[in-house]
């Protein structure tokens, strides 16, 4: 009867596809079923107009708090391409589930919409207006070709610039100072850089801007770039090298730059030990588990920040066979199948058991905090070696 339930939200989530920050509908979808299941609704939380926070209580409320994290915006142009409908089904599922199977414990079942993660980093704000201030543990998996525990992600660096020029003709370049000069000055000087950027860094650009007519020397450009780095450490690296390249191209074309350059997302440190609670159940219900090594040229999302905070995973759940690449519109169709519904309710027992173990077994308690401070140690040696 859950089933049903919860793969027609899914359903109805993905054939109305919102764009991050105006995710409304789903918001109603995923609080409406929450708040019939005894749920107590918040929205708005953490500043952000399309994200809530559901709480059920367990026992006298006073215990460990576990969070699933429910993502449900779409790809411009793709629709859920990247499979959001089935996270937030299999987190509403898995809040629903967890009170079922808790028992008789103390604590607290979370689930929390967290809007925008395909740009705009609905976590990262929600980090820092503290709406996971007190949340223990956070939960979460996300539709993939396989099922796969162990993948971190990469951190991001946010970089995007303008360069002012001088507009003027182009028969008399003299008379002016050329914006887009400066930009590809730039690409040029980022490439020169390779070699010095850390292992695994990727720098992509484009150009937004460069000008209007070939007959005009453009007064203004505009590029925006993707980088990707393996940690945020070393994304500090990166940014000190891309201050000085655009300072030596202001030097060399007059041109004055206007940029935001910052930490974007925060790699991300899956909790093993959460993660093989969730491989066991998978594996009981008939599915293969993939290792994956923690670090490689992976995408970049915003649980990665959560991973800094808190024990959190984000573990892959197969819905489509392989070759099937996400943000394409083949995966748009794979994440509304009978297939991708009967996995997204696997992903969310599977995640409402080891939330079960969280709050039942101390001892694991313990072993999951534990693996997180030495997750933190860790990753305050790397960003002294960095
Ligand atoms: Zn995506
Ligand atoms: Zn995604």
């Amino acid at each position: 009867e859950l089933e049903g339930v919860l793969q027609e939200m899914s359903r109805t989530i993905h054939q109305n596809p919102e764009l991050g920050f105006e995710e409304h509908k789903a918001q109603a979808l995923c609080t409406d079923l929450l708040e019939k299941e005894g749920f107590s609704v918040e929205k708005g939380t953490g500043g952000i107009e399309t994200a809530f926070k559901a709480r059920f209580p367990l026992g006298n409320g006073q215990g460990p708090r576990v969070a699933f994290l429910a993502e449900y915006d779409c790809l411009p142009g793709l629709g859920h391409a990247c499979g959001h409908n089935l996270i937030a089904g299999a987190a509403v599922g898995a809040g629903i589930l967890l009170r079922r199977l808790a028992g008789d414990v103390n604590g607290e079942v979370v689930v929390m919409g967290t809007p925008a993660e395909e740009g705009g980093g609905g976590k990262v704000i929600m980090l820092e207006n503290g709406a996971f201030d007190d949340v223990g543990y956070a939960i979460m998996m996300h539709p993939s070709t396989e099922n796969l525990v162990g993948r971190g992600g990469r951190a991001t660096v946010k970089f995007d610039i303008a360069f002012h020029g001088k507009g003027c003709h182009s028969a008399g370049p003299e008379k002016g100072i050329n914006a887009l000069n400066a930009v590809i000055l730039l690409f040029n000087a980022i490439d020169n850089l390779r070699p010095l950027l850390p292992t695994d860094t990727n720098i992509n650009g484009v150009i937004l801007d460069g000008g209007k007519a070939c007959n005009v020397i453009p007064d203004y450009a505009h590029a925006q770039f993707s980088v990707r780095v393996r940690t945020q450490a070393e994304g500090e690296v990166v940014m000190e090298h891309l201050r000085r390249v655009i300072r030596g191209v202001e030097q060399l074309t007059g041109a004055r730059a206007e940029y935001v350059l910052e930490p974007g997302y925060a790699e991300r440190y899956p909790n093993d030990h959460i993660e093989r609670e969730i491989q066991k159940t998978l594996e009981e219900l008939g599915e293969e588990v993939e290792r994956a090594p923690l670090m490689g040229r992976y995408g970049s999302s915003d649980i990665g920040n959560v991973t800094l905070k808190m024990p959190a995973v984000h573990t892959y759940f197969k819905i489509a066979p392989k070759g099937v690449a996400s943000h394409t519109p083949e995966f748009e169709k794979a994440s509304d199948t009978p297939y991708a519904y009967e996995q997204m309710m696997k992903a969310a027992l599977a995640m409402a058991r080891a939330g079960s173990r969280i709050l039942s077994d101390g001892e694991f308690r313990s072993q999951v905090d534990e693996e997180f401070a030495q997750q933190v140690k860790a990753r305050e040696e790397a960003k002294k070696q960095a």
